[in-house]
């Protein structure tokens, strides 16, 4: 269960007076040479976690040599308490997400490890498309783990913030993976917030969840791809995934629809559904009657429109966030082979696929934008340079988001054009 959404809802009490000294004394510990104060207090944190940690089964000399040096990051409280910049419009999150690459490479994937993944589908009951999409959008496929070191982060976590309880489960149930031989420790790197591995689960998921599916001993998501793909599909097996079943289809709405009726929540009969006016939009016929679905409209009652099943719900819990779980049936839609989404996003300027993104940044790069890497990330300097450049082309709205629009209109002045 990767936690990127995890506390974005979370209520956000003031910090406490430990972390504020701390931040600043371990901010200013270059310049002042005063860092002893957060020092102290940090490892009097980690006596306290040894205690619990001995407790738990992982003895003192064990977690003597898993926190050898370790030392607090307070980058990590930061982003505990980050508000989004701004909020993405999910047809931005969707174009990163479900883009040729990810789809090119998908493909790949399931012929790659064909063997394997039949064996998953056998024995857990999810099918192939919907474990690599899942795998493609936790990690890229293996090839993004998040950088940061974990023990780090959740130590860090553990004793400063406002989720210091939650974090000492998480860091406790590292330590214990590894003194059961699962990890070891120069391989954990994950996301600040300690999600990590091909699927990006938290600890604490890994350790109920996690299995060993190459026969080796060890239930190890960070070095085995057959490990870590029978651990997605558990995943979703725990959650409730239902063999055989689709996730969900695309449908369209009579004209007078009542938008109230949506909601991942608000489950219907098929029966009832059809007597609202919905229909496939592929024209086939509405499964039995008596089964039940929800409605999802992402973008409101002008966008697309859903009807989602329990597999949706499964994969919903992976993430527990709406856009998430959709990208995830969408791409695995697409290695299936499924017609892909027939009603367009409610915007006339599209989102950008990765491959697109760089290709933007190239251009602001080649205008004289300082923007840094060329990454295909939209962070602050590439948002500063798309504004500099709508407002250099007169636009109304110069609001800095990466879309067709832009990129189209910097790519026709960068070509010759035909009387040159
Ligand atoms: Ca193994």
């Amino acid at each position: 269960m990767s936690a990127k959404r995890l506390f974005h809802s979370m209520p956000r009490p003031g910090r406490t007076a430990w972390m504020r000294g701390a931040l600043l004394v371990m901010l200013s510990a270059g310049v002042t040479g005063i860092a002893g104060a957060a020092d102290l207090s940090f490892s009097q944190c980690l006596d306290t976690l040894r205690i619990k940690a001995s407790a738990a089964g992982v003895p003192g000399t064990a977690f003597d040599t898993y926190t050898r040096g370790l030392l607090p990051d307070p980058s990590v409280l930061e982003l505990l308490d980050a508000q989004p910049e701004f909020t993405t419009p999910i047809w931005d999150y969707m174009a990163g997400l479900v883009d040729t690459q990810r789809i090119d490479q998908g493909r790949e994937m399931l012929q790659r490890h064909a063997e394997t993944l039949a064996q998953v589908e056998a024995r857990f009951g999810v099918d192939r498309h919907t474990v690599v999409a899942v795998w493609g959008v936790e990690s890229d496929y293996g090839q993004n783990f998040g950088q940061r070191p974990l023990l780090t982060s959740l130590a860090t976590l553990s004793c400063a913030g406002r989720r210091q309880p939650f974090f000492r489960g998480e860091f406790l149930a590292v330590l214990k993976l590894l003194h059961a031989g699962d990890l070891s420790v120069d391989e954990l790197t994950g996301s600040w917030a300690g999600a990590f591995g091909h699927t990006q689960f938290m600890p604490t998921t890994y350790a109920r969840i996690a299995v060993d599916f190459d026969g080796d001993g060890r239930r190890d998501l960070v070095r085995s791809i057959p490990d870590a793909l029978a651990s997605t599909a558990n995943y979703l097996k725990q959650s409730g995934w239902q063999r055989d079943q689709i996730w969900g289809f695309e449908v369209k709405l009579p004209k007078t629809f009542d938008a109230a009726q949506a909601g991942r929540k608000n489950k219907r009969s098929f029966a009832t559904w059809r007597a609202l006016g919905v229909e496939r939009i592929d024209g086939r016929p509405l499964p039995a009657p008596d089964a039940t679905a929800a409605l999802i409209l992402p973008a409101g009652k002008r966008g697309p429109a859903w009807l989602v099943q329990k597999n949706y719900d499964a994969i919903f819990s992976y993430n527990a966030a709406e856009s998430y779980a959709l990208a995830i049936a969408l791409l695995a839609d697409q290695l299936r082979g499924t017609a892909p989404q027939q009603t367009p996003w409610p915007t006339d300027d599209p989102g950008l696929g990765r491959e697109q993104r760089k290709a933007l940044q190239r251009l602001l790069a080649a205008r004289g934008h300082a923007i840094g890497a060329i990454d295909g990330r939209i962070g602050a300097l590439t948002r500063q340079a798309i504004v500099a450049e709508q407002q250099r082309l007169g636009w109304q709205f110069a609001d800095g988001r990466a879309g067709q629009k832009i990129l189209a209109a910097l790519n026709a002045e960068a070509q010759p054009g035909p009387t040159d």
